[in-house]
């Protein structure tokens, strides 16, 4: 592909991937309606691992990870997240949610709370962590995405960029042990999406388990050990991501490639 950037080599050595499961979808699918959404899901995460998901828009990645920390249900096959199936039954989805952070595409930040306030919420009231040590805990996150200095401030005040790594700071004080990111870069001005992306890599450098929706092949090239396309409801190919840009097999992969690269 005459279009494909010069091949670089890039260490990802010192990213462990350990044995342990973090994630198994096993034959799962989902239905909106009569829409079969997502087709047949078999998907095995290690700990440590870090999964970029691409795929056309509409061809089901929101609705994969959403599913994973169940904002929403699959209807048969199997999910299993840090040892706990997810179904109907579950009694402990506060364990599941707190455990697996989710960063979107808009934030979603509480816009009437401060920058703190949004960092202290969930663990103060579903994690029942004293307001003291959250608040240090919270500080800590926010310093480590460069912005302690706005933390009495509204989300309005800040820009998008910021935004987005307060975000990704809410979710760190939940100490979760797997990120989801639903294309967090892509309601971002081109400037922000670095410092946004700079945040995910330190996560990932750290031995986050992390699964990214986004189009950031730059990204998946510097820090993913595994890209999965999807298509149409189905995951249709994954590689590491030096073969998968280099070499996809499949017509529809070459396709997505040829349109985004
Ligand atoms: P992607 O994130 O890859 O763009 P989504 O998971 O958002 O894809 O959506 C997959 C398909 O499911 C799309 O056709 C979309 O229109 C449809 N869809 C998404 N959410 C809903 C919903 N809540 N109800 C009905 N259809 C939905
Ligand atoms: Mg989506």
């Amino acid at each position: 592909m005459s279009e494909m950037p010069a091949e670089r080599t890039v260490d990802r050595s010192h990213m462990q991937v350990s044995d342990e499961i973090a994630i198994q979808i096993t034959h799962m699918n989902k239905w909106y309606g009569t829409f079969h959404v997502l087709r047949d899901i078999n998907l095995t995460v290690h700990r440590g691992e870090r999964i970029v998901i691409a795929g056309p828009s509409g061809s089901g990645k929101s609705t994969l990870i959403r599913c994973i920390n169940r904002l929403e249900e699959h209807q048969s096959g199997e999910i299993i997240v840090d040892g706990t199936e997810l179904s109907s039954d579950l009694k402990n989805i506060d364990k599941i949610r707190s455990e697996v952070g989710m960063v979107f595409q808009h934030f979603n930040l509480f816009p009437h709370l401060t920058i703190l306030e949004n960092c202290t919420l969930a663990p103060i009231w579903v994690r029942k962590v004293p307001r003291k040590q959250a608040t240090e805990t919270a500080m800590h996150f926010l310093e480590k995405v460069k912005i302690p200095e706005q933390a009495n401030k509204y989300p309005g005040q800040l820009s998008g960029g910021q935004q987005q790594r307060v975000a990704i700071a809410r979710s760190l004080c939940m100490m979760p042990r797997i990120m989801l990111f639903d294309e967090p870069t892509s309601a971002l001005d081109p400037e922000m999406i670095k410092e946004v992306l700079d945040t995910m890599v330190e996560l990932a450098e750290e031995g986050m388990t992390m699964l990214c929706v986004t189009h950031e092949m730059g990204f998946a090239r510097q820090v993913a050990n595994r890209v999965i396309f999807m298509d149409q409801g189905q995951i249709v190919e994954q590689n590491e991501p030096e073969a998968f840009f280099n070499n996809p097999q499949h017509e529809r992969t070459k396709l997505f490639l040829s349109q985004i690269l």
